[in-house]
This record gives C-alpha cells, sequence and structure tokens, in this order.
C-alpha cells in the first residue's frame, strides 16, 4: 500500500508530503511514514533542509481519536518521532494552512521553524474531548507563548488565526501563495541566510509577567468553574510542568494525559464526539441524494421561537421573511431580534455593520402571500392542533411547488400536519429549542411520507446554520421531549410527596445538570408546558390519572407562568429562583387531593433515580419502537438540547456506565414500593432483555 507520507528533492529541500485525506490526521501509517521519511533524509546529507507540507485543504488537523480506546494506546510511537524531528540537524520547515489543530500543531511546534497561510487556523481542542495535549503542546506551547495564554488557548480549546499567530511568534511569516510554493520560498531564504535549527524545548518559559500565585489561581478557578472536567486541573498542572526542564515537564504530561485518556468523563466525551459525527448520517439514504436548493427562507410566526429560528439564516446569509397576523406581533419580533444582535454587538461579537447586514436580510409581512416564493417555509405558530391544520393547509396552497414545508411542533403528529398541507412528501418537522439562535440542538422529524431529498436537504441545512441535527420518527414529543414528559412526570410527583423544586432540582444539578426540571420549565414557560399536557390530554395521550402533572396545570390555573410572571414552581427574585412556600402549600393541597402519601426524608439518590431511570427506560422504548435510529441519536439529542452534562456522555452512555441490571432493578423496586396501575414503572422489554444478557444499550443496532 502506498504510505501517506512521500519525500522528494526539490533542489537541495527535502519535500515531505503528508497525503492523508480527508484531513492528513495522524493515523498510525502517518506516524510510520513520517519515520520513514526522517530516516530517509537523515541518511542522505546532500539535503540542506526538510519541509513538511499538507496535501489537499490541510496541514495536519488533527489526532487520531478512534485509537484513544485501544487498552495499549501509547503517545510513545509520535512524542518520539517528534523528538527526532526537532533534534535534526539541519532545518526543518513546517508549511501551514488549513486547520492546523492537536497533533497538527504539535508536529509543527517540533518543526524549527513555520510560515503560515494567512487564512490558518491554529490551536489544540484536546480539552474538548475531555483530555489534553498529550504530545508535548501544553510544553512547547508556553515557551513561545508564555504559560497564561498557552493555559488560555489548551483550557479554551478555541482556535486563533495565522495573523495572531504571527504576531505571538508561532508562525514564523505569513505568505500568500500555495502552501508549498511558500513552505519552498521560505526554506529558501532560511539556507540563503546560514539559519540552522532552533529548537522550541531548548527555550524557557518566559515567567517574568507571571503572578506569584498564577497556577494556584488558575487551579482554584477551574475546580470552581468546571468541577466535573478533571481535564480543567491537569491543563492547569501541565502548563505549569512546562516551567520545570523539558524532559521533567514531558514526564508529567504523559502522566496527566494518560490519567485523563482512561477517565470515564473522557471516554463519555469522545462517545458524543463520534455520536455527533453519526447522526447526520441517515440510514438508506443515498449519500447522493439530490438536495433541493434553500436561497430563502419564510417563518411563519415571530413570536417566541420563530424569531430565533429566522435569526439562523440571517447569520447564515440565507434571505428571511417573517409573517405574522398583526403589525404589533411582527413588530415586537423583528425588535426583540434586533436587541438580540445589538446586544451581541455590545459584547464585541458582532460589529454594527454585520448587524446591519444581518437586519437587511430580514424583511416581515402581514401577507402569506410573502411565502410563495420561498424554498423552504417553517411555521412557528400557537401550538394547537387545529390553528396549525389550517395553517398547513393554507401553506400547502401558497408555497411554489418543490418547496420545503416545515413545522416547528414540540409534540403534535407530524403526519396529521404533512396531510393537512395536501403535499406530504414536502413536509419535515424542523423542532428547534429555546433560545433558538442559541441552542444547538435540531430535532428533525421525518414523516412517514417525507420524501428523502427533503430530509437529505434539512440536513445539510442544518450544518449550514451551525446545528446538530438528530433525525425521530413521528411520536408525541419526538425524542427529547417524550423522554422530558417522563421526567416532569416524577418532578412533579415528588413535589407532591413532600420535596421542594430546590431539593428536586439540586440532585440532578449535582450530577452536572445544567438545570433541573423545574428550574427548566420555569425558564420555558409553565404555560407552555401545561398547553401541551391539555393539548395531549385533549388527543387522548394522557394516562387516566388525574394527579398526572397535576402541578403544571395547577400552576398554569393560577397564572404562575414562571420566569416571566414571577413565580412558577419557584418563585423569582430578580431572575434568582427562591423555593416559594405558596409552591408546598399548593403541592401538599394536590397530594391531599390526590391521596398521595407526604414524607420529608426524600433523599437525593431517590430523586435522581425516580427522575432519571424512567427517562432511560423512554429511551430504550424510542430505541425498540425505531423513533430514534441509533442509541447516541438519544444522546446527542439530551447534550445539545437539554443541558444533560456532556462528562456524563448522555442518558443512554450514563446507563451503561450505571449498569443495566442496576437501573432494572430500580425500576422494579418503584413498580414494587410505588404501585403500578399506569404502567409508569414498566420496564421496556429492550431494557429488559438487554440487562439480562449483560449488554449495553449503547452496542444496541436495530436489526
Ligand atoms: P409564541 O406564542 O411565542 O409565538 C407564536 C406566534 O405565532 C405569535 O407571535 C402569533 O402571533 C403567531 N401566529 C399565530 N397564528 C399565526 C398565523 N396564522 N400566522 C402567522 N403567525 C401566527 O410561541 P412559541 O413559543 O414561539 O411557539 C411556537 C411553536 O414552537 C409552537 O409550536 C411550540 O410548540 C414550538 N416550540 C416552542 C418552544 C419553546 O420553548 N417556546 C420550543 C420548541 C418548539
Amino acid at each position: 500500500m502506498n504510505s501517506p507520507v512521500t519525500l522528494s528533492r526539490h533542489g537541495d529541500i527535502a519535500l515531505l508530503r503528508i497525503d492523508n485525506p480527508p484531513v492528513n490526521a495522524l493515523s498510525p501509517g502517518v506516524v510510520a511514514g513520517l519515520v520513514a521519511a526522517i530516516d530517509a533524509f537523515e541518511a542522505d546529507a546532500s539535503y540542506k533542509a526538510l519541509l513538511l507540507h499538507g496535501e489537499g485543504r490541510t496541514f495536519v488537523a488533527g489526532g487520531d481519536i478512534s485509537s484513544f480506546d485501544l487498552p495499549d494506546f501509547t503517545t510513545q510511537p509520535f512524542n518520539g518521532t517528534l523528538a527526532r524531528i526537532e533534534a535534526l540537524g539541519r532545518p526543518v520547515v513546517a508549511a501551514l494552512h488549513g486547520t492546523v489543530l492537536g497533533g497538527g500543531l504539535e508536529l509543527a511546534l517540533a518543526c524549527h521553524w513555520r510560515v503560515a497561510h494567512p487564512k490558518t487556523q491554529l490551536g489544540l481542542p484536546e480539552v474538548k474531548l475531555g483530555i489534553l495535549p498529550g504530545s508535548l503542546g501544553t510544553q512547547r506551547l508556553p515557551r513561545v507563548v508564555g504559560a497564561e495564554l498557552a493555559l488560555d488557548l489548551i483550557a479554551s480549546g478555541r482556535s486563533i488565526g495565522a495573523a495572531e499567530a504571527r504576531e505571538l511568534g508561532l508562525v514564523d511569516e505569513l505568505s500568500d501563495a500555495a502552501p508549498l510554493q511558500a513552505g519552498i520560498a521560505f526554506t529558501e531564504a532560511l539556507l540563503a541566510r546560514g539559519a540552522g535549527p532552533r529548537r522550541i524545548s531548548e527555550r524557557m518559559v518566559a515567567t517574568e509577567s507571571l503572578a506569584p500565585d498564577f497556577f494556584e489561581r488558575a487551579l482554584a478557578d477551574a475546580a470552581r468553574r468546571k468541577p466535573f472536567h478533571p481535564s480543567a486541573r491537569n491543563i492547569v498542572r501541565a502548563v505549569q510542568a512546562s516551567l520545570l526542564p523539558f524532559a521533567e515537564g514531558e514526564a508529567a504530561e504523559a502522566r496527566l494525559f494518560e490519567e485523563l485518556r482512561v477517565s470515564p468523563e473522557s471516554k463519555a466525551m469522545r462517545h458524543l464526539f463520534f455520536a455527533e459525527r453519526l447522526a447526520s448520517k441517515i440510514p438508506g439514504l443515498p449519500r447522493d441524494t439530490t438536495l433541493r436548493p434553500v436561497r430563502s427562507v419564510g417563518v411563519l410566526g415571530a413570536g417566541t421561537m420563530g424569531g430565533g429560528i429566522a435569526m439562523n439564516f440571517a447569520n447564515a446569509g440565507i434571505p428571511t421573511v417573517l409573517v405574522e397576523t398583526s403589525q404589533a406581533a411582527l413588530d415586537r419580533g423583528l425588535g426583540i431580534i434586533r436587541a438580540n444582535y445589538e446586544a451581541s454587538a455590545a459584547k464585541g461579537r458582532l460589529t454594527t455593520e454585520q448587524v446591519e447586514a444581518r437586519m437587511a436580510l430580514l424583511r416581515g409581512s402581514l401577507d402569506d402571500a410573502a411565502l410563495a416564493d420561498c424554498d423552504l417555509v417553517i411555521e412557528a405558530v400557537f401550538e394547537n392542533m387545529d390553528l396549525k391544520k389550517q395553517v398547513c393547509a393554507r401553506l400547502g396552497a401558497v408555497c411554489k411547488p418543490g418547496a420545503i414545508i416545515a413545522t416547528n411542533t414540540s409534540t403534535l403528529d407530524v403526519d396529521v400536519l404533512a396531510e393537512a398541507t395536501g403535499r406530504p412528501a414536502d413536509v419535515v418537522g424542523m423542532h428547534f429549542f429555546s433560545p433558538a439562535n442559541v441552542m444547538r440542538l435540531l430535532e428533525v422529524v421525518r414523516g412517514a411520507k417525507t420524501a428523502p431529498e427533503v430530509l437529505a436537504t434539512v440536513m445539510q441545512l442544518a450544518r449550514t446554520i451551525g446545528k446538530v441535527a438528530v433525525v425521530s420518527g413521528v411520536c408525541y414529543g419526538f425524542i427529547g421531549n417524550r423522554m422530558a414528559e417522563v421526567y416532569m412526570r416524577e418532578a412533579e410527583f415528588l413535589m407532591m410527596e413532600g420535596a421542594s423544586p430546590a431539593q428536586i432540582d439540586g440532585a440532578v444539578e449535582a450530577l452536572g445538570m445544567a438545570m433541573g426540571p423545574c428550574r427548566m420549565l420555569d425558564m420555558a414557560g409553565i404555560d407552555v408546558g401545561a398547553k401541551t399536557v391539555i393539548e395531549y390530554g385533549k388527543a387522548g395521550g394522557l394516562p387516566p390519572d388525574d394527579s398526572y402533572r397535576a402541578v403544571v396545570r395547577k400552576m398554569f390555573e393560577l397564572g404562575r407562568f414562571g420566569q416571566k410572571t414571577g413565580a412558577g414552581y419557584y418563585r423569582y427574585d430578580g431572575r434568582k429562583p427562591v423555593d416559594d412556600p405558596e409552591t408546598a402549600r399548593i403541592a401538599a393541597e394536590l397530594a391531599a387531593q390526590h391521596g398521595i402519601a407526604r414524607r420529608d426524608d426524600i433523599p437525593p439518590q431517590e430523586i435522581v433515580e425516580r427522575l432519571l431511570y424512567p427517562l432511560i427506560n423512554e429511551g430504550a422504548r424510542i430505541l425498540e419502537e425505531g423513533i430514534a435510529y441509533r442509541p447516541g441519536d438519544i444522546d446527542m439529542v439530551w447534550v445539545a438540547g437539554y443541558g444533560f452534562p456532556d462528562h456524563r456522555g448522555g442518558p443512554v452512555h450514563m446507563a451503561d456506565a450505571i449498569g443495566l441490571p442496576q437501573i432494572a432493578g430500580r425500576l422494579a423496586h418503584y413498580a414494587n414500593t410505588r404501585g403500578n396501575p399506569h404502567g409508569y414503572w414498566s420496564i421496556s422489554p429492550l431494557l429488559a432483555s438487554l440487562a439480562a444478557q449483560g449488554k449495553r444499550l449503547s452496542d444496541w443496532q436495530a436489526a
């Protein structure tokens, strides 16, 4: 087999080309190729310099993440190769372009000189996988840019542009030429002026401007801001070790890296990395499915969701028209969008020109004829079946042939809405999450008759607007809200049994959930939640149990809509939630009404089990019904849409970490102790069978 690394000659210069499409990742083959190329270079004294460059769209863009899970994984072959490159007695130059990330940047740092195309991005994003740069990035980067900035870059994982890298001395020269030509010109100039090797490992980290307690404070800060991520602490320690002699720092980095590589947190985050990539693949959909062009978008309804949805398209440069029923609603919607953009500008994230350019892409109208030319129209009107059916019928008539009609419904039957348009093949669910311009998740709901190219187009469009798209089949609440329903059910039963919202939220927030269920619904709106439950009741979906979601219905009746009215499950001191005696009174009254026994000692472990185990159980049902294509999709939905902690890898990954027999056992325990007249604690057949066979839910694949 041809090696992805080749060595050729250009005069006195040895050209080392890395060609491992698509992004020249550091596969074992690339590392072996580097070794062979260095051997050949060393053996030929007629070469005066070595020039490394990447073929295709980028220099090396990163390491081989899949190999991290191998039991005998070691950074040694690559790190040893880097040491050999740096030790070479003739100058070594890296010609950079594209995305020089992770192992790619570590390779560049082992070279003596670096020339880059002005559009190059450089960074060490390993923290996003719960690890640290384990190939001397934590040792070489501080020696170039200082410990303070190196820590900032490694701890955030953010990339910097070539111009900034040039100012920092990370890059020696910028060149507009093609990478190979730029590298040759730079190397020839080096040779002409007689420059020799220049090794970063021989430098010391500048410490003059470093506060004496810098690392102590950085460690405290990491523990406070990222209590669930051991990578945050280890990164500080590794950068601190760069102040030691290089070999000692190298040993410290290796130890701190290995600790993270085998940690459950990093395994969970690596699982999500792969799950995210897999989620965009749709089984049975040919890769060459023709996409429908989407050059203009229409959004019906400029409320909470419609406005945020429209911003996504304006951000991506796609002209968008917003249609409302009244001028007041339209003005309010567009006003909120402008205020959002201006707030970003005030924080320095957008320029005034960008704000105006985006606003110029947004147009308002009171006439739905304005949607006639749009390639995609998304309805985001109130969550009401009769209204949505009317709206869909109208869209079916107004939208041009070939236009995609999408619904942002949270829970309603997409197939019913699709039929209402009269052209169900054009219809798909696009379920955005609030705030729609911020949240990364997009559930794409595939109807029974959704055309393959409609699905493929929407998945591609999701990428254009920076969303993680996960496909769901049609069912109440799709993947996310269907699972959230059982979670909210138990939150409310726990409340009626005597737990306060703060106790309920506290139990899951202690695991790393961004927000417990009570704070979550108070923010989304008790009214929104209650109306969904009421609509579901009308459609015959609720269990015959008057105590089911009794709290949310009562709160709605009392006008306690959550944060927006100053009280919901909590009372609000400004935006700060505080436990409200009124909630306790309402919960006690409902408990008495429904014959629910009260306790004042519900332990946090019970709260966690009662919130999360039914949710996991519902996830298993979603898999066996074929609503989700794969277990990782469920994890992506919860991490990208519901603030589920990434270091636990999502509910399915977490279930496997706990062990399915344990989960099945506790579900059975609650069925016994609480009674199971409505099937709340019935174990999904899939979960039961995997638990009995000692298998994992994550490994399950649809037949
Ligand atoms: P909202 O009440 O804030 O906005 C709805 C808007 O639709 C209003 O401005 C209303 O004037 C407008 N409208 C009503 N009938 C219309 C018509 N015939 N033509 C044009 N405009 C019309 O509601 P929202 O929270 O934005 O929810 C909209 C949809 O998004 C619902 O289906 C909801 O379930 C879904 N959703 C909401 C959330 C959330 O957290 N709020 C999250 C995901 C999905």
